[in-house]
């Protein structure tokens, strides 16, 4: 009887392991038809000066419109993307929208300098035709290339891919920023960051949102500002949700931050108003 419940059990453990692989097949199918039936928005969230608060930036953030499930949040779906591969068409999506709407929106505000951030993932790097392609998006919208910040993480930097090196290197010549997104939660093995050419430090927002409750956090964050002063790299928090946060960070004479306090993701017209309004 006991071999018997086991079997069960197993079976049953099986089964439970088989439904779970079929449904991540359905997601990544219907992530696939959803890159190229529009099911995909964009939301911008504005990178601001801590010093006049003005918006210089934006980090455009990936949503899922679902027909079913409604609207999701990437951390629910780029996992996926990035183990199936979809990924790069996801990112091409990105790089695509974004880029048109940041022509439009420097048009109606007037305001040829902003920005766009967008987060990219590793796979995005084997396509050696990367760059070119990317530059032709620009010129497509009559765009900068300094007007594009690539997000990439420490863990892409960590496999030391001479790749990936080659491609960053020939993206920050012409023109781009390259930012490393949620700095110090990575493996912080800091010698990369001279090897790559790196030219922000984005703090990640764990740290932020500590750093007045805990002194690590406070010493975290300050090594971070000066790290980026010695050499000579930008640095921006990210996930300020406070004025006393902000002020903090002022203080410690960050130049740019991000966070729900100043504005959240919004939709391309909301933010063409945000930004209107702040003239
Ligand atoms: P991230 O690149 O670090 O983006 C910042 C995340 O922090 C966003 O979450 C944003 O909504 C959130 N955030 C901003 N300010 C605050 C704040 O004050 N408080 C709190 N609690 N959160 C704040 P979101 O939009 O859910 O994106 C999560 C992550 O998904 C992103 O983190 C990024 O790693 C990834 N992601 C988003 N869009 C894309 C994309 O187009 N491609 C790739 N590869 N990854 C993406
Ligand atoms: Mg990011
Ligand atoms: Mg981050
Ligand atoms: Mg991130």
């Amino acid at each position: 009887l006991a071999n018997h419940s086991d079997m069960l059990e197993q079976t049953e453990k099986s089964s439970t392991e088989l439904s779970q692989v079929l449904a991540s097949v359905k997601v990544a199918k219907e992530f696939r038809l959803a890159i190229a039936n529009d099911q995909l928005l964009l939301e911008y969230q504005p990178l601001v000066s801590l010093d006049n608060r003005k918006i210089l930036g934006i980090e455009a953030l990936m949503r899922w419109q679902h027909p079913v499930h409604g609207r999701m949040a990437p951390d629910s779906f780029i996992p996926m993307a990035e183990d199936t591969g979809l990924i790069v068409d996801a990112t091409w999506w990105v790089f695509e929208h974004a880029l048109a709407a940041l022509r439009r929106i420097q048009d109606q505000t007037g305001n040829r300098e902003i920005f766009v951030s967008v987060n990219v993932s590793a796979q995005d790097f084997n396509d050696p035709a990367m760059l070119d392609r990317l530059l032709l998006i620009l010129e497509k919208h009559e765009l900068e290339a300094r007007h594009l910040h690539l997000e990439i993480t420490e863990r892409l930097l960590l496999r030391q891919s001479d790749q990936v090196r080659g491609l960053l290197n020939r993206c920050r010549q012409s023109g781009m920023s390259i930012a490393i997104d949620d700095f110090g939660t990575g493996y912080s093995a800091l010698s990369y960051l001279h090897t790559y050419p790196v030219s922000t430090l984005k703090i990640d927002k764990s740290f932020v949102g500590q750093m007045l409750d805990d002194k690590q956090a406070l010493g975290l964050v300050r090594s971070i500002l000066s790290l980026g002063d010695n050499m000579s790299l930008n640095v921006f928090a990210e996930g300020v949700e406070t004025e006393e946060q902000a002020k903090t960070l002022q203080s410690l004479d960050c130049k740019i931050a991000q966070g729900f306090y100043f504005a959240r993701p919004m939709p391309e017209n909301q933010l063409l108003t945000t930004i209107m309004e702040q003239h």
